[in-house]
């Protein structure tokens, strides 16, 4: 079996740019505004000899009560609960969000390995607005440019060196 990578976060993160780029497709839909990817989407890549199938999710959003947001909370659940191993995105431009605390508790309860990616890191050094993001409680902030593919690499050696 291959091992399964969900990408979560809230909307506009970089989830589907970041999927395209693990999935060499394009695929998914990348959209300037938030919410465009309302379901999950399946691709598959390969990282040196491995193979592993990654999961696109719409944005999360674990106190949505109703309508389209609900849906999209539903299909993210889904798919953590299908992975092997969480990448849990965040926007290092924008700093640590209200939502951002929301998944990151979900995400805590879980039990699954989760890896916290900062994302829109390029050409940012290490700063205190990276920093905040240890509040989340998960652990290492691993800072990525999903659109550059800095920090990639190293994010999957350690989503799939483990499994
Ligand atoms: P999603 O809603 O989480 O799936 O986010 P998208 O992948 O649709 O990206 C949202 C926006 O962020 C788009 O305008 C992307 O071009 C932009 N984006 C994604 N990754 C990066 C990155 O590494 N750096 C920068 N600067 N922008 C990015
Ligand atoms: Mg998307």
């Amino acid at each position: 079996m291959k091992p399964v990578i969900a990408l979560v976060g809230r909307p506009n993160v970089g989830k589907s740019t970041l999927f395209n780029k693990l999935t060499q497709t394009r695929d998914a839909i990348v959209a300037d505004y938030a919410g465009l990817t309302r379901d999950r989407h399946y691709g598959s890549g390969k990282h040196g000899k491995q193979e592993f199938i990654a999961i696109d999710t719409g944005g999360f959003e674990p106190k949505a009560e109703s309508g389209i947001y609900k849906e999209m909370a539903k299909q993210t659940r889904q798919a953590v609960a299908e992975s092997d191993v969480v990448i849990f995105m965040v926007d290092a431009r924008d700093g640590l969000s209200a939502q951002d605390h929301d998944i990151a508790q979900y995400l805590r309860k879980l039990g699954k390995p989760v890896l916290l990616a900062a994302n829109k890191a390029e050409g940012m050094k290490a700063s205190a607005q990276l920093a905040d993001f240890y509040e989340l409680g998960l652990g290492q902030v691993h800072p990525i440019s999903a659109a550059h593919g800095q920090g990639v690499g190293d994010l999957l050696d350690m989503a799939l060196e483990p499994l």
